[in-house]
């Protein structure tokens, strides 16, 4: 279906979509996920810049001083275009709201626009809060009159709106009224639990449409992996705001991911929620969040993953090649992605070619250096060197055989040991000698491990003489057993990835000894940080 067609079959569909991102509340209930107060600032920088048009920032109350304190300082960055949004519930049921201090901390905040939630589930009034059915509403409308009347404009999320709709609809779209005459600006139906189906998401936002005459919005969770889906199916029926969270971190199975969303609704549904330049810093956004939480990037993740699209079949890099339209559902530019093509044994010249085409623009496909590369190839994958998920030692094969390049340092020596000095307790430690510019340079280092040792051994000689280094990280370590035909020695091929917090790439070693296929995988990764920097033009 195009835009054209979608538009013509849901009249509802809205003009423009608005996001409200909530990766620094609802987000930040995500396990192993903790945010400082520093975090949070650098991210709700990031989500302003990307023009999102509000940023949740947190649930201010006394018992979490740190969430005042986000309040307080983002003031002082003056973001220039999302609205930042202070989070909490209606009042107590035993409380007037004028002196409620749920309310009172959440107008301390001093935001413009405040969300309470509240509930429309009949069994938590019930079983939850204890209280008459109508006192629930009752307090649902006070405590929105009461934001209202102290000038804030307020977003109304109706927790358990789903599963309250399919158990008790009447009561569930009653609690939509209350809001709505408490002055709500909009009303946000939430699927907290995330277990609804599109199909009854379609119903219940008919109902919302048919009950209120403000405008709604959508909170999904992806409990049953549908949070997208929902998502859509709300705003085919009229949402206007839909909220998520960078990577669709959260509770459990997480919040909705706007970095799928927010493509789906723009380039799918055809409805704007971003500008086509915004949407371009979408992958870098993502990959920001994830490193800010300390978190791996999902590779997989729909549009901004490193393999969202990557080829690997011959078939399909040669089809891909022929015609993107062949093998991807959109162009990866228009998410600030790429297009990747997996380098493998099946590798043909065409792929190879792709693959250089980008850094060596001119060079001859027929010519002898391509034949050189593909010979160097294919002698280093019968020894077991993978090039797949190893971008940065392929480019430096290729710089050898086009630039004659060599690493600016070469090894004297290393040594490591690894002890255990009393029960519990393992120590190694790691020596290395360097030579840099005709300079020797000895270093050791201490480690978790033998590699980590040597790792550290090795960026302390290589920080002196190249300061950018320090930003590179390590992301990932793998180690596999290779089994060999000789059925002597087997050897072991180890597979690093690094990032600079820009890009990410992937070295490979092997050896019959693990730490010495680390060494290599090591210098390939801080070699190929300093050919980036040489072709950014910077040292
Ligand atoms: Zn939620």
């Amino acid at each position: 279906m195009n835009p054209d067609s979608i538009k013509e079959k849901y009249p509802n569909l809205p003009a423009r979509v608005e996001i409200y991102d909530s990766t620094l509340r609802d987000g930040s209930q995500a396990r192993n996920i903790s945010f400082s107060l520093e975090d949070k600032l650098v991210i709700a920088e990031s989500l302003d810049r990307a023009h999102l048009h509000y940023i949740e920032g947190g649930w201010p109350n006394p018992t979490s001083p740190k969430d005042m304190e986000f309040f307080r300082e983002v003031k002082k960055l003056s973001l220039k275009n999302a609205r930042v949004t202070a989070f909490g519930s209606t009042r107590r049921a035993s409380n007037k709201p004028e002196v409620d201090p749920i309310l009172r901390t959440l107008l301390d905040a001093d935001t413009e626009y405040i969300a309470i939630f509240g509930k429309s589930w009949d069994l938590h009034v019930n079983e939850v809060l204890r209280i008459p059915l109508d006192d629930n509403l009752k307090l649902i409308e006070d405590s929105v009159a009461f934001l209202v009347g102290e000038g804030r404009h307020v977003v109304y999320d109706a927790e358990h709106f789903f599963d309250g709709w399919k158990d008790n609809p009447d009561y569930a779209l009653a609690t939509l009224r209350a809001a709505e005459a408490g002055g709500a600006d909009i009303v946000v139906l939430c699927d907290t639990n995330g277990g609804t189906l599109p199909v009854e998401i379609t119903k219940a936002c008919i109902a919302c449409r048919e009950t209120v005459s403000i405008p709604f919005g959508m909170h999904c969770h992806n409990d049953a992996g549908l949070s997208s889906a929902n998502t859509l199916a709300g705003i085919l029926e009229g949402a206007q705001q839909v909220q998520g969270t960078v990577n669709g971190i959260g509770e459990r199975s997480g919040n909705d991911n706007l970095c799928t969303t927010i493509p789906n609704i723009q380039l799918k549904l055809g409805v704007p929620c971003m500008s086509a330049e915004d949407l371009t810093g979408l992958m870098d956004l993502s990959r920001f969040v994830s490193e800010v939480s300390n978190e791996f990037h999902n590779h997989r993740q729909p549009y901004v993953g490193e393999s969202a699209f990557s080829h690997k079949g011959g078939a399909h890099i040669d089809g891909v090649i022929k015609n993107p339209r062949t093998f991807e559902h959109i162009d990866p530019k228009a998410v600030g992605n790429e297009r990747r093509l997996i380098l493998s044994d099946q590798s043909g010249t065409a792929t190879v070619m792709a693959k250089l085409q980008k850094i060596y623009p001119d060079l001859d496909r027929k010519g002898p250096l391509v034949k050189t590369i593909l010979s160097e190839l294919k002698k280093k994958e019968h020894a077991g060197y993978q090039y797949e998920a190893a971008q940065g030692s392929f480019e430096l094969l290729a710089a050898r055989v086009v630039d004659g390049f060599e690493p600016p340092y070469t090894l004297g020596g290393f040594r490591v040991i690894t002890d255990r000095r009393q029960a519990d307790a393992m120590v190694s430690e790691a020596t290395i000698k360097l030579i840099v510019d005709g300079k020797e340079e000895h270093t050791a280092s201490e480690g978790h491990g033998p590699v980590d040792a040597l790792n550290g051994a090795l960026t302390k000689a290589l920080y002196r003489f190249y300061p950018s280094l320090e930003s590179v990280r390590l992301e990932d370590y793998k180690v596999r057993v290779l089994t060999t035909n000789e059925g002597t020695e087997a050897s072991v091929r180890v597979l690093i990835e690094c990032t600079d917090g820009r890009d990410v790439w992937g070295t490979v070693g092997v050896s019959e000894n693990v730490i010495e296929a680390s060494y290599i995988a090591l210098c390939d990764s801080y070699t190929y940080k300093l050919v980036l920097d040489q072709r950014k033009g910077k040292h």
